[in-house]
């Protein structure tokens, strides 16, 4: 196990916009902020979303695209440099209008109304590519 001891900047409650894109929305605005590490949690309601999940075999992401009104019941992810770019890494439970769940890695959300908390760190954290996994994983050596 890797793990630094992460220093506090501060804490945001944020409305993201009608029609925006999840990921681009926290990822914007950690740069506006100056934010290099942060964690967050999304709750509110999306028009579409894209999600992954990772074959730990074949190590690629098999894409589902759902493209119906759906409700966050959780969304948690973090925010990272990857390849000198600030990056979101959100993985999301997802509500049907049946009530049926689906979830996965979000490559993408379409927000209908989102609520979002951040956490934000001093801490510049890295990805680097994981031979093992095959994953971009948080380098905290
Ligand atoms: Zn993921």
């Amino acid at each position: 196990m890797e793990s630094i001891d992460a220093q506090p900047l501060g804490e945001y409650f944020g409305k993201l916009a009608h029609d925006s894109d999840l990921l681009e929305e926290l990822t914007s605005f950690a740069s506006r902020k100056n934010i290099s590490s942060g964690v967050f949690t999304v709750i509110g309601a999306v028009k579409y979303a894209k999600l992954g999940f990772y074959d730990q075999e074949k190590k690629e992401y098999c894409e589902t695209e759902f493209n119906e009104p759906m409700e966050i019941i959780s969304c948690n992810g973090n925010i990272t440099l990857k390849d000198g770019v600030k990056f979101a890494h959100a993985h999301a439970c997802l509500c049907r209008k049946d009530h049926s769940t689906i979830g996965g890695h979000v490559f993408s959300m379409r927000v209908f109304a989102g609520e979002f908390h951040l956490r934000a760190f001093k801490d510049i954290i890295l990805r680097e590519y994981d031979a093992q996994t095959g994953l971009g994983l948080m380098d905290l050596q």
